[in-house]
């Protein structure tokens, strides 16, 4: 199996409850806990089959991926409000991504759907009962699977242009680069947010970027001093405009350049 994208865009809590006894026989997949309406994300490329007669999945749909491997996103959103209102009918804009159509073609960390707590995870924890089957044949474990996904920052199409705003902690500082434990991912178009686990990243930091906040300029300090001064520092930094690509939705090292840096000093 190729190493999936995460199929959740940003916060979400598990745990390794494959095969655990559940009212209807052995737990096929895991439970993804995440807040109402988060992106579900597709795990690898394939092809995307909506099912929505399912009393107990409730709104769900199949991702057949390239690979071989199908993966079942269960209990997508069925609310028309924040609350749990059950208004909402099993369709595109509700419980899958705007504008997707059953049979459509996806790339790997295209947004499928929402997740929420339709079927018989209604009046529960929102959540993303997920299974992956290889070959298409019986449910396999996905937890070691998920352990080693790549975590997207963002979604958006590839190919479309983007920028973001990371904020959170920074770990280190060199002159031409940054990194960054990431704790908040907005980003545009749209402007939507989304919470991030602290996973680390590096961005290229040009001559051209603006640093604000120091009240030293950063030029003037060498490292490890600009290195020591940082360390900790709550810091966001948006990103240049540039093209959306896996790489840097994974924020893979080289892929993200600073356009503006502003630091606040750990106190
Ligand atoms: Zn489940």
């Amino acid at each position: 199996m190729p190493r999936l994208v995460f199929p959740i865009l940003g916060e979400a809590a598990w745990t390794d409850d494959f095969g655990d006894a559940r009212g209807q026989g052995s737990h096929e997949g895991n439970d993804l806990l995440a807040p109402r309406r988060a992106l579900a994300l597709a795990a690898e490329a394939g092809r995307i089959k909506f099912w929505t007669t399912s009393e107990r999945a409730g709104c769900m749909l199949y991702l057949e991926g390239a690979s071989g491997t199908q993966y079942l996103y269960v209990h997508l959103n069925n609310d028309l409000t924040d609350e749990n209102d059950n208004r909402g009918n099993c369709v595109p804009g509700v419980s899958y991504a705007e504008g997707l159509a059953s049979g459509d073609k996806v790339a790997a960390g295209e947004p499928i759907g929402f997740v929420g707590d339709s079927g018989d995870a209604d009046g529960i924890s929102p959540h993303l009962h997920f299974e992956v089957h290889p070959d298409r044949g019986g449910a396999t474990n996905p937890f070691p699977h998920l352990k080693r996904a790549s975590r997207l920052l963002f979604a958006a199409t590839q190919g479309s242009t983007f920028t973001a705003a990371l904020t959170g902690k920074v770990v280190t500082a060199a002159g031409e680069e940054i990194q960054v434990a990431v704790e908040q991912v907005r980003w545009w178009p749209g402007g939507r947010k989304a919470k991030q686990a602290g996973q680390k990243l590096s961005v290229a930091v040009p001559e051209t970027a603006s640093v604000e906040g120091l009240a030293t300029a950063p030029g003037g300090l060498a490292y490890p001093t600009i290195d020591l001064l940082l360390r900790g520092s709550t810091v966001t930094v948006w990103t240049a405009p540039a093209k959306v690509t896996l790489a840097a939705q994974i924020g893979g090292r080289g892929a993200l350049s600073a356009a503006r840096v502003v630091l606040k000093r750990a106190s």
